[in-house]
């Protein structure tokens, strides 16, 4: 047998070929804030101000670009979160418009909100308030 041409090499190649394109990014982020929630029922712990260590995951959707190989740049994620970032990192939520209601759910929503347009193909914002508790959103 020719050892140059091994028939499993076409095979893998041609099932290469054959394999969809669809793949789904993800970028880690994390800010501090403070926070209370004033509909959580009377002596909750959540209406007392506390704080935590937000971890936020945004996820994009959809099919590789068969020129440059890649979905989008993870650069383009980190880019179109910052802005957010800014105005969540070491600030009291409840102050900030849009999240007087500063749980995890909502979070999530105010972040997609301003997410989608810069990120069309943007398909999950998770916010994380402990490492055991997160809310994952899907527009
Ligand atoms: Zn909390």
């Amino acid at each position: 047998m020719n050892q140059r041409h091994r028939p499993s090499d076409d095979l893998q190649s041609r099932n290469a070929d054959q394999l969809g394109r669809r793949v789904r990014l993800v970028r880690k982020f994390a800010f501090e804030a403070a926070h209370l929630l004033p509909q959580a029922p009377e002596g909750h712990k959540c209406r007392r101000l506390h704080g935590h260590s937000f971890k936020v995951e945004v996820v994009c959707e959809g099919e590789i670009d068969p020129e440059t190989g890649w979905l989008l740049d993870f650069a383009e994620i980190k880019q179109a979160f910052e802005p957010l970032v800014q105005r969540l990192d070491h600030r009291y939520l409840n102050e900030i418009e849009g999240l007087e209601n500063p749980t995890a759910e909502n979070i999530a929503r105010w972040i997609w909100a301003r997410l989608k347009p810069p990120l069309p193909l943007l398909s999950q914002v998770t916010v994380a308030e402990t490492c055991t508790a997160r809310c994952e959103f899907m527009g």
